[in-house]
């Protein structure tokens, strides 16, 4: 075994805190690797703080990892030591249903075993890259392009392949018109993308307050959702909205803004279910859908888009012990657009 550090939750109603544990030594397939930056999702608040249910503590989150390869198994073919990489949101699935098969690993019928906050095939709770080293299957392993920053590609691993897969997916491009909700740390991947895919793309934010950032980023449009002429000026006008939010909302106000088939692409996950009236959908024949993630394959597909358009995260580089403080600030929107450990203050304090 390895000896790991690291920063945990004890408990959904504690601090993230320092935590030494273990891990595998690196087997026949697996990559080591020295976990240099790793980016801070909403989704590791909503699973430290257990409001989806289920979570496992003590809990290292983190699945925005960028690093360097130390160590490779005998059997690893596609790294070497020295090498760029990066690990997402998950780390092993089954292999062998037709999803796995057909290259949507992420929808594995016998569920994907999650970065953190899973159980590994070997029984042992997975934990994530708030920490110094990870020991991954070479199968699920990115290699991060030589001209992106480690820091700032490190969000690219969830937010820039959560954004990516549905844009794709619904077919994002020149003459459609796209809408972002929420200029968070996946928003502002989104807008990022999208525009780089050629389409029109808006923002609708809670204030006008990131208009500039907004438009800076890539929007053509921005629009506060707090102004009721917003709801009234747009009507009917998006091909794709992507919603990112992950607190309550009007559903239904949202959805008249889609045109006839119009979709609106769900990525936020709420605590609570969300409350939506058949007539949003039925008048116009609008779909409601959902995305999760990408597939391995997909995801480096991302980032070698991200390569050859120079598309990296706006990030704010924090050291580890802030890791609470930027819980609070991504709690209030106060984040310009993703926090990003830098883990050599991790080492340095050891
Ligand atoms: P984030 O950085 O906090 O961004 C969310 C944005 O939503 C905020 O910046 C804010 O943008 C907007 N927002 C916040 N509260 C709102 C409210 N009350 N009403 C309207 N808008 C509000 O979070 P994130 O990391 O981007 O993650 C967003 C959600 O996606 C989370 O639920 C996360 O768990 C989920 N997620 C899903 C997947 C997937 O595979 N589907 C992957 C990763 C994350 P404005 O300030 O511009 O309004
Ligand atoms: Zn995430």
């Amino acid at each position: 075994m390895l000896e790991a550090k690291g920063y945990a939750a004890p408990s959904a109603r504690e601090a993230l805190a320092p935590y030494s544990f273990e891990r595998r030594s690196p087997g026949e397939s697996d990559v080591l690797i020295d976990i240099q930056f790793c980016g801070i999702c909403h989704s590791d608040i909503h699973q430290a703080r257990d409001e989806w249910g289920g979570s496992i503590f003590p809990m290292v989150p983190g699945h925005e990892i960028a690093g360097v390869v130390t160590a490779v198994g005998a059997g690893v073919t596609r790294f070497k030591v020295g090498d760029r990489v990066g690990v997402g949101c998950f780390v092993d699935s089954c292999g062998h249903c037709p999803f796995c098969e057909s290259g949507d690993d992420h929808y594995c019928e016998e569920g994907i075993v999650q970065t953190y906050n899973s159980v590994g095939k070997d029984g042992q709770p997975t934990m994530g890259g708030y920490s110094d080293k990870i020991v991954v299957d070479e199968n699920y392993v990115l290699r991060i392009p030589d001209n992106l920053p480690l820091d700032a590609a490190a969000p690219l691993l969830c937010a820039g392949i959560t954004l990516y897969s549905p844009l794709r997916y619904w077919k994002a491009g020149p003459g459609k018109k796209v809408a972002i909700i929420g200029l968070g740390g996946l928003g502002h991947m989104g807008v990022k993308l999208a525009h780089a895919m050629g389409a029109e793309v808006t923002v609708l934010s809670q204030s006008l307050s990131k208009k500039e950032d907004g438009l800076r980023l890539g929007a053509d449009h921005f629009y506060a959702t707090s102004d009721p002429e917003t709801f009234k000026k747009l009507a009917r006008s998006f091909d794709l909205i992507i919603n990112t939010v992950s607190a309550p909302m009007d559903w239904n106000q949202y959805l008249t803004l889609l045109k006839v088939e119009g979709t609106m692409a769900v990525v936020g996950v709420p605590e609570k279910q969300i409350p939506i009236g058949a007539f949003s959908l039925v008048v116009g024949r609008r779909s409601l859908a959902g995305s999760m993630i990408g597939s391995i394959k997909e995801t480096q597909e991302m980032l070698d888009f991200c390569g050859k358009h120079d598309i990296i995260s706006d990030i704010e580089t924090i050291a580890i012990s802030q890791v609470n403080e930027a819980y609070e600030r991504i709690l209030k929107s106060d984040v310009r657009y993703r926090f990003v450990i830098d883990m050599a203050t991790l080492k340095a304090a050891a």
